[in-house]
């Protein structure tokens, strides 16, 4: 056997002013062959398990594109051809089945539907090819995805924590279609809610219940269930809760998981919806906690979401009520980076840090903080994580400073990483768990590390193109209406 193993993974937040070149999926372009290999190999992501699978079988393993990178605006046009290209021309060369490795909302600039338009070009060069993928959770669905590949598999939970396992199921149906041992039938159906990215967490109402009901389903015919509550920060036609049901035959058994999802989607939408405090009440909360840890999450410039990870809005209004023992980060700020090094470990500076960037999209300015205080470390920003999510992934910052105000550290960095790990502070010697309050910009994927350390959690409004607050972004090619940001939206299934 000879399998093809590809990948191509963005989330993209078209509100975002963060650019997405070619560059920005690898220093050379995408990793391709052995260096894709040798990278993901043994990492608990769907390429992983593929990569797993077909050694286990003794398949020849090509890889002839292997590209992610960090949410950010839309996919230009021409890195979403060379990476398609590299795909769709390697395929001439004969191969036995296509894993891939997909996110679901990705937009390129001529195409809102970027994973659609993927498969249909690799489905006119491979008509016949069994083609598997492996989607996130935050995937805009779409019926062209469906139509262009054999087995569709997204992740159950969020934070994500079965990736690998989301690969290896959509792994398997493919191996038992190419058997002869299923006939798989995809079904894609949606309904009217765009949820908020903090209420779609796994272990919570309302998608705990709807992700119940959807392994419950998964029985007899029904071979796969899942649920992909969208993106909403994707502004597109598709954006919204959507279902896919891959069935094997035909007695309508897709259709009625597919319902009965929606269905109990629909009643709970209320439950989907988000409202914040203002600011400065949430860190007077957080004030009055006499026991740390407490996080006060920035939720609305995280980057794993399309966030410049450079406003300063929570930092600002911690620093003004006067919070101490403080660590935050990481801040994206190249230019102060630079200049804190050459200021060299030691040396008490004053400078503007972050609010580099614009945010045309929400018409505002970046707005950086003047703030004086000493370089503490300087470090090349390479670091392993050490779980349990991502483990043993090597993470790379870009260079990094630690800036000490006194009453706050301040971890500057070249790149945008969300903070994923405790390894992130403790790689340049701060003990994140010695401090009393940590500032971290984040949604939800800080709660199984940060989260599960903490004393107190307190999510905080601020500034940023990955915010939650819907009336304050510029929608416009979202399909209207849509709940919570339109009342009249109705939804009432019928059956095709
Ligand atoms: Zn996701």
């Amino acid at each position: 056997m000879k399998f093809a193993i590809a990948m191509l993974k963005h989330e993209t937040n078209t509100f975002s002013p963060v650019p997405t070149p070619l560059e920005s999926l690898g220093p050379d372009g995408p990793l391709v062959g052995d260096a894709a290999y040798n990278y993901f190999k043994g990492t608990g992501s769907p390429i992983g398990a593929f990569i797993d699978m077909a050694e286990a079988m003794g398949a020849d393993v090509h890889i002839p594109a292997a590209a992610r990178t960090m949410p950010s605006g839309p996919v230009h046009q021409a890195a979403f051809d060379h990476v398609a290209d590299l795909i769709c021309d390697s395929l001439k060369e004969g191969y036995d089945a296509l894993f891939l490795d997909l996110h679901g909302a990705m937009v390129a600039e001529d195409f809102e539907d970027g994973e659609g338009e993927l498969l249909a070009r690799i489905r006119a060069v491979a008509p016949d090819l069994p083609i598997a993928v492996g989607l996130d959770f935050h995937a805009n669905m779409s019926e062209e995805m469906i139509r262009n590949c054999d087995v569709l598999v997204g992740y159950k939970t969020y934070p994500h924590m079965d990736m690998y396992e989301a690969g290896q199921r959509a792994g398997e149906l493919l191996l038992e279609f190419m058997a002869g041992k299923i006939a798989p039938r995809m079904v894609v159906e949606s309904c009217p809610i765009l949820p908020n990215i903090v209420r779609m967490a796994t272990d919570e109402a309302p998608m705990r219940e709807i992700m119940t009901l959807a392994g419950e389903l998964e029985t007899g015919d029904v071979l796969s269930v899942s649920v992909f509550p969208g993106f909403p920060l994707a502004d597109t036609s598709k954006t919204r809760l959507s279902v896919v049901a891959v069935e094997n035959g035909n007695s309508g058994a897709a259709e009625d998981a597919c319902r009965r999802i929606l269905e109990l989607a629909w009643r709970g939408r209320d439950d989907f919806s988000y409202e914040s405090e203002p600011l400065e009440d949430s860190v007077r909360r957080a004030k009055k906690l006499t026991d740390g840890p407490v996080l006060l999450i920035d939720l609305a410039d995280n980057c794993n979401s399309g966030g410049t990870l450079d406003t300063m809005t929570v930092i600002a209004e911690a620093l003004k009520q006067g919070l101490d023992n403080v660590v935050a980060g990481p801040i994206c700020d190249p230019q102060a980076v630079q200049q804190l090094i050459e200021a060299g470990v030691g040396a008490h500076i004053t400078l503007p840090l972050g609010g580099k960037m614009d945010m045309p999209s929400i018409d505002q300015r970046g707005q950086p903080l003047v703030l004086s205080g000493t370089v503490k470390t300087i470090s090349d920003g390479r670091f392993i994580v050490r779980g349990p999510v991502f483990t043993g992934m090597q993470v790379e910052l870009g260079r990094t400073v630690v800036f000490d105000t006194g009453a706050m550290e301040i971890l500057l960095s070249e790149d945008r990483i969300e903070p994923l790990d405790l390894a992130m502070f403790r790689f340049v010697g701060i003990e994140p768990l010695a401090k009393s309050y940590i500032i971290l910009k984040s949604k939800i994927q800080y709660r199984p590390t940060f989260g599960a350390m903490a004393k107190h959690i307190i999510e905080c409004d601020s500034d940023g193109v990955a915010g939650l607050n819907f009336e304050r972004l510029p929608f416009k090619n979202l399909a209207r209406p849509i709940y919570p940001l339109d009342q009249d939206a109705s939804f009432k299934w019928t059956n095709r």
